[in-house]
């Protein structure tokens, strides 16, 4: 079970809202899966040019390189590296736990797509360097603007399996 603090939960559609159709992207933290910080990060893959691309050597990213920026950021997101280590000292500093990365769904239900599993999975295979405990995945879907939905996944061994999310 993940609790998500009323604020938070609203503040997260917002945020999806805002963006929209592009996939915002953040992080949530907080202690024994109560979410008590949101920190919304930059999707670089939205604003990436062809040249940073073209560095940007992610075997992931090699289909998504024929896409322009806006239609790449639509389908998937890239946290800004930088952004995510400045969050990741604040919840030290706050001494919480990492315990979720989000994403909005603009145009499809609050599932995780294939692309979120494997970039799921590849961050699996170096998550424990980092020393990062296991995220939940969250999933905002803005498929019904009228009525967005929020769901919550554990991705391991390439399979998704929902985790029941409270709004409190
Ligand atoms: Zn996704």
């Amino acid at each position: 079970m993940l609790t998500i603090p009323s604020d938070i939960w609203e503040d997260m559609i917002e945020h999806a809202r805002a963006l929209d159709p592009h996939e915002c992207c953040g992080i949530l933290a907080g202690r024994d899966k109560i979410i008590t910080g949101h920190y919304r990060i930059t999707n670089i893959l939205a604003k990436m040019s062809e040249a940073e691309l073209a560095r940007f050597d992610q075997v992931k990213l090699s289909d998504l390189k024929r896409l322009s920026p806006e239609e790449r950021a639509d389908i998937a997101f890239q946290m800004d590296a930088q952004e995510m280590s400045q969050a990741q000292k604040d919840i030290r500093q706050k001494d919480i736990t990492l315990t979720a990365f989000y994403h909005s769904h603009t145009f499809s239900p609050a599932r995780p797509s294939i692309t979120d599993i494997k970039i799921a999975m590849e961050f699996e295979s170096y998550r424990e360097k980092l020393n990062i405990p296991e995220p939940v995945h969250v999933i905002i879907s803005l498929q019904d603007k009228t009525n967005p939905v929020i769901r919550a996944y554990r991705i391991q061994d390439s399979t998704a399996t929902e985790v029941p999310v409270e709004r409190r």
